[in-house]
């Protein structure tokens, strides 16, 4: 099973083609409304939640706003070639989006276009922007724009992020581009709150100011991007793969999801097959720490939608041992954090067939996910949007569960739902973690062990092999046979398990019969069961049903 997860970005390419879409391993719808109509994002949304009701998964919706972004919005020249003078300004040769951005631009600026396709540098002003062209190309309206170290003396959130927020209030994230600092979010945070909006906020990363405050954007934040497609225009390029690392590692320390975007599968817009490189950039932003990968174009554009979250699948399955086999890193802190580190021992330490989490806000399970256990995790939870946020994490299998009333009841209920959709099946062994209903909202504060099934006894268990089928006291009768003592004088023969209840067996006599290959428990005490299907695993000394 796959545990890196995968964003699309929806458009043309996969309209109508949801449910495949889903099938082939997307866990986030992304709508990125730099494209397209408000119509237009609300059709695509609906057909992503009717394919995604339909499958049974579990997905998320994230609404990417565009903030302070640049782009050219008029331009009387199409093409420019180096040692051209450009103007750039109002009645320019190219116009901005933003006009503030011209009063603050100053000789020496560097003006990149298209991904850094066209590069400029400023040199004079008069008061109109003279700029020299440094690397020339085709210039086109909507093209981004940047202007790599200059602060935009722009507000936070634009006329068309608020048309977006107000018509797609139900999306589980909002993903923020170019955050520059942490006030940025605080603006659009409390924007959502008057309009009652519970979406989680995933700070897009684009430019250094946003890397440098990354610690504070991050503490308010409920996962980062790193986009990379602008982070790579706004610093130099060479600087990428060491930021993509840090701030990766921030995301882990602060056990906040992180999302490395753009260029994931850039080939396969046009071409069925990946490069290599791009198939080893997935997997060493695997084992960077990324909890999920973006495709762009792939999906939004790209001639081969489906087979890119394929592909895309099928190389994060791989790569997801690599992230695995780095884990358990050192990560200290809160009660709540030393009890989903406990969580993650003790299910290595029993080698526990699955963690389950019983969550209100997701944080345990988030925090469990940041250890990369090799144990597949399971994350319960009464509330939608907590359950449906949670797809967007390394490892997590979100389900939703009626209610959080005491624990005892909810872990039956958790076990109950998890058996029914086939996440575990009986005689399974599962560490459970979880905040005791009545504590915070937030605290991690237990953590237990149970086998899903009923333990009838236990015991001393002698021999190897896990036995199934019918119990009862008259040898030959049934797999299992059941005696109140046993001496060497009559050994069963034709049975596959033994139960002993007596205390005063012969240990020697014992594993002497469990060498033939028979398993056997020993000195369970009196046992009322009578042609019953039980399991005996003389390992773990228990026989359950
Ligand atoms: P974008 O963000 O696709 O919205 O530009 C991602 C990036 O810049 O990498
Ligand atoms: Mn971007």
């Amino acid at each position: 099973m796959r545990k890196t997860k995968i964003i699309s970005t929806l458009g043309p390419a996969v309209e109508g083609k949801m449910d495949e879409l889903i099938k082939s391993g997307c866990d986030v719808a992304r709508f990125n409304t730099a494209h397209g109509s408000v119509e237009g994002h609300l059709d695509m949304y609906k057909e992503f939640l009717e394919a995604s009701e339909k499958s049974g998964k579990i997905t998320a919706t994230m609404l990417d706003i565009k903030g302070p972004e640049l782009r050219v919005s008029a331009c009387s020249k199409n093409f420019v070639i180096v040692g051209d003078t450009v103007t750039i300004g109002d009645d320019g040769d190219i116009e901005l989006n933003h006009p503030e951005v011209y009063d603050v631009l100053t000789p020496g600026n560097r003006v990149l276009i298209h991904d850094g396709d066209i590069v400029m540098r400023v040199v004079k002003i008069d008061p109109i922007i003279h700029a020299e062209v440094l690397i020339g190309g085709i210039i086109g309206p909507k093209m981004g724009v940047n202007v790599p170290g200059v602060h935009l003396p722009i507000e936070y959130l634009q006329e068309r992020d608020k048309l977006f927020l107000r018509k797609m209030k139900n999306v589980d994230f909002v993903a923020a581009s170019f955050v520059r600092n942490s006030r940025d979010i605080v603006e659009l945070k409390s924007f959502m709150k008057d309009l009652n909006m519970h979406s989680k906020i995933i700070a897009k990363i684009e430019n250094q100011e946003g890397v440098d405050n990354i610690e504070d954007i991050i503490e308010i934040s409920d996962g980062i991007m790193v986009a990379r497609g602008d982070l790579g225009t706004e610093i130099p390029l060479e600087n990428l793969p060491r930021v993509q690392k840090y701030l990766l590692e921030m995301a882990i320390q602060h056990g906040k999801p992180g999302i490395i975007a753009t260029q994931i599968l850039e080939s396969m817009i046009r071409n069925p097959h990946p490069t290599r490189a791009e198939i080893s950039d997935i997997a060493n932003a695997i084992l960077d720490g990324a909890d999920a990968l973006m495709l762009s174009g792939e999906t939004a554009v790209g001639k081969y939608p489906i087979e890119s979250v394929r592909i895309l699948s099928k190389v994060a399955e791989k790569a997801d041992s690599l992230a695995e086999k780095k884990s358990l890193i050192e990560l200290r802190g809160t009660l709540s954090e030393s009890v989903s580190n406990a969580a993650v021992l003790l299910a290595m330490e029993i080698d526990a067939d699955a963690l389950l989490v019983l969550t209100r806000s997701g944080k345990t399970a988030r925090l469990v996910s940041r250890h990369r256990p090799s144990t597949p995790i399971l994350a319960a939870s009464p509330f939608p949007e907590v359950v449906h946020a949670l797809a967007l994490n390394w490892g997590v299998t979100p389900y939703l569960i009626e209610s959080f009333e005491y624990s005892d009841e909810m872990v039956r209920k958790a076990l109950n739902v998890a058996e029914e959709r086939g996440y575990v099946k009986r005689g399974d062994v599962i560490v459970i973690a979880g905040g005791e209903p009545r504590s915070v909202s937030g605290t991690t504060n237990f953590v237990w062990v149970q086998l899903v099934g009923e333990v009838i006894a236990r015991g001393n268990g002698f021999g190897e092999k896990i036995v199934h089928g019918k119990i009862c006291r008259i040898p030959r009768k049934c797999d299992i046979v059941l005696l109140s003592n046993i001496d060497s004088s009559e050994q069963p023969e034709n049975v596959r398990g033994i139960v002993v209840e007596s205390d005063t067996y012969d240990p020697s006599l014992l594993r002497e019969i469990s060498r033939r290959g028979i398993s056997i428990l020993a000195g369970t005490g009196t046992l009322n069961v009578e042609n019953e299907e039980v399991t005996l695993d003389p390992k773990r000394g228990i026989i359950w049903k």
